[in-house]
């Protein structure tokens, strides 16, 4: 049954697979490490559509990891600007480095798990896709796949860890694992999941149930607290002022508008140009953006028809726009 079940899903992913810029064809020669795992902490809460030509992008910069390795921590958090979840940039860099160091990337799972930024399931991810090692790589995706495969409501993480490695082939780590993934996305989806077109339809409980979507049970959601910040727009010749966030912390040595942290007190913001609301993992924020006379801390002149080149994060460069927007409409 389970071999069954694994020779179905390959042939399913030779016949559908997706064409990614971190890819190879299945079947082919594993991928470069590099990529692969540029292309999974890219892919860390941030959509394969969004990633692709971010992804182009970096690796034209940077075609290998020593390379990456040996540029500024401000050329790559500006690279990384819109990508969102900073401390994945910092950790990037961090593992970059140490990967150098040490000659390459390590080709297990568990020696990969050591480096920054690399957890349980990115380090099973790039072992089976890049190494070939049979280590199952269980993320969202693919614990809905095996949840509803098996007709678990609340299944643990080692649980759908064993389960996974029992119908994981003997060899063809890379394409089991890519296979399972495309699976998730594109077939096993969290609503209207189109069983219709799914290797697993004939062994799968959650089908039999008649309700696939209920499986696994969806998690209480707790509620994020809602913040309030002020960010100081001020301008003279063209040039906007702009300093670097402190190196920790919510989007840690990013470019950013000068301003308070957020913890103001919304009734205080009555003279602000405009107001962007942006959703953090943890929070959300309201920053009123208010004009300023002058420069506050450490920072540098920016030169408004460069801001392109500041790097600044959504939540700033959004600011931006709401100001230059509102000057052209006025
Ligand atoms: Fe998911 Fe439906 Fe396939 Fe079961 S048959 S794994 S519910 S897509």
């Amino acid at each position: 049954m389970t071999a069954n079940l694994s020779a179905l899903l390959l042939q399913h992913y030779v016949d559908n697979f997706r064409t990614l810029p971190w890819r190879s064809p299945p079947g082919a020669q594993p991928p470069d490490p590099y990529r692969v795992w540029l292309s999974e902490v890219m892919l860390q809460q941030t959509t394969v559509a969004t990633v692709c030509p971010r992804f182009e992008r970096f690796v034209k910069r940077w075609p290998t990891i020593e390379a990456l390795a040996a540029a500024s921590d401000e050329a790559i958090l500006s690279e990384w600007a819109g990508l969102g979840y900073y401390a994945r940039a910092r950790n990037l860099i961090a593992c970059a480095r140490k990967v150098t160091r040490h000659g390459g990337f390590p080709s297990t799972a568990a020696e990969l798990r050591e480096l920054p930024g690399i957890g349980a399931y990115t380090s099973a991810a790039i072992a089976a896709i890049a190494f070939g090692e049979r280590a199952p790589a269980v993320d969202t995706n693919v614990e809905r796949v095996v949840s509803r495969l098996y007709g678990l409501k609340q299944p643990s993480r080692s649980e759908i860890e064993r389960l996974t490695l029992a119908i994981m082939p003997a060899d063809q780590s890379g394409d089991f694992v890519q296979a399972m993934m495309d699976l998730g996305a594109t077939v096993c989806r969290t609503r209207k999941p189109r069983c219709g077109e799914c290797p697993f339809r004939a062994g799968c409980a959650a089908f039999a149930s008649g309700n696939p979507e209920a499986f696994p049970q969806r998690r209480q959601r707790a509620r994020r607290p809602h913040r309030h910040g002020v960010a100081w727009w001020i301008e003279r010749g063209g040039s906007v002022w702009l300093v670097r966030r402190p190196p920790k912390g919510i989007l840690g040595g990013m470019a950013a508008l000068p301003g308070t942290d957020w913890t103001g007190d919304p009734r205080k913001l009555a003279n602000a140009i405009g107001t962007v609301r942006h959703v953090f993992t943890h929070f959300s924020l309201d920053l009123a953006i208010v004009p300023h006379a002058e420069p506050e801390g450490e920072g540098w002149w920016q030169p408004l028809d460069r801001l392109d080149e500041a790097g600044l994060p959504s939540l700033y460069r959004r600011a931006a726009d709401l100001i230059l927007a509102a000057r052209l409409a006025a």
